[in-house]
């Protein structure tokens, strides 16, 4: 036992820990069955995504790919339109290409070993302890910031929750309290009392299953745990952006780039302001020295704001026309409104298109 755990009842904590889940547990689809490559797409949308959001994308992306064989075949374009809204958008080709990988290395059988699984593209130690304990059964600890922020007031640990290496700590503890006879409930209703109960402002303790067990409740300190220091401060960006029509009713997209922010996804034509700050005719500008597209711009009619983790777009957006003839390529194409809703687009540029349609 080491020395976290060492004043735990540990049989104790886990019957009403796992009592409280089998009775309280919300009715979520990834719960309907153990079928290891669902687990995988529910953890990973999960990942930076809150319940309510996911339970759709969940709901349509199995529907559309209900097979390791069927995403591991899929056009990365089809794939990434399913992801749209969702943002973090590594996370989905890295489920596809690690998926792709268990269809043709493995036999589509997902490992059921921390080594084997660990190897796949995305799948980092949380995600590993999800889909070991919950489709397999292995007693793999699955901490994230959630479960990280239960187990530091339960066991009254001050380790920064920020710093990677706090992590190791967190597992240990974990791998000491995880019921060998039910893996897959510990940890479920780990995370489960995190999001209902043990929330990271006023926890409702007087409601929780675990009270009796908790030292940061027996100490009044709930409030002051996890320690968790603050991240560095948000970098904000200001952006033209123009949705652009030409003779024939088709519209410009622009791919971005493969690698960074949103990338691979298709979005309208913009620019940071900081980048041509003398000119007057920004977009303009733009469009004519690196992509040689000559446009009328009419007036803005609407202004979007996007927030990131690490930034904030603010983006001024006009409608106008093309002038002349555009030359396509694989990252800059005319479609019609039809076809527009074949390519994947950041949620900013999906509210461009929206406002621009109630125009
Ligand atoms: S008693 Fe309060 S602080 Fe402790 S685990 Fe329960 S909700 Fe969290």
């Amino acid at each position: 036992m080491n020395s976290t755990t060492e004043s735990l009842n540990i049989e104790q904590f886990q019957d009403d820990l796992i009592n409280w889940f089998e009775a309280e547990q919300r009715d979520l689809p990834w719960r309907k069955d153990q079928d290891p490559y669902k687990v995988w797409v529910s953890e990973i949308m999960l990942q930076q995504t809150r319940v309510d959001t996911v339970i759709p994308y969940f709901n349509r992306f199995i529907e559309k790919f209900p097979t390791i064989e069927k995403l591991s075949e899929a056009d990365e374009e089809s794939v990434m339109k399913a992801w749209e809204g969702l943002g973090y958008y590594s996370r989905v080709r890295n489920l596809q290409a690690a998926v792709r990988e268990v269809h043709e290395s493995y036999g589509g059988i997902v490992p059921n070993t921390p080594e084997g699984i660990r190897k796949l593209r995305g799948v980092g130690p949380y995600t590993a302890g999800a889909i070991l304990s919950i489709a397999y059964g292995v007693p793999e600890p699955a901490v994230d910031g959630n479960v990280m922020r239960v187990i530091s007031r339960i066991l009254l640990i001050w380790e920064d929750i920020a710093k990677a290496s706090s992590r190791k700590v967190f597992e240990a503890a974990i791998r000491e309290m995880i019921s060998h006879e039910n893996p897959s409930y510990f940890n479920q209703a780990l995370m489960e009392l995190g999001a209902l109960i043990c929330t990271p402002t006023s926890p409702s303790c007087l409601l929780c299953p675990v009270r009796e067990h908790c030292q940061a409740f027996f100490e009044g300190v709930q409030d002051q745990l996890p320690v968790k220091t603050k991240k560095k401060s948000v970098r904000h960006v200001e952006l033209v952006a123009a949705v652009l029509k030409d003779d024939n009713n088709r519209f410009l997209i622009h791919k971005r780039s493969d690698k960074g922010l949103l990338a691979n996804l298709w979005e309208f034509p913009n620019v940071e302001k900081s980048k041509l700050i003398k000119s007057k005719n920004i977009l303009q500008d733009f469009l004519k020295d690196d992509y040689h597209i000559e446009i009328n711009l009419d007036k803005s009619f609407t202004d979007i704001q996007h927030v990131f983790s690490h930034l904030t777009w603010d983006i001024e957006v006009y409608s106008g026309q093309i002038i002349g003839t555009v030359e396509e390529n694989e990252t800059l194409k005319l479609v019609t409104e039809e076809e527009l809703t074949n390519y994947a687009f950041p949620v900013s540029h999906q509210k461009m298109w929206k406002a621009f349609l109630e125009l």
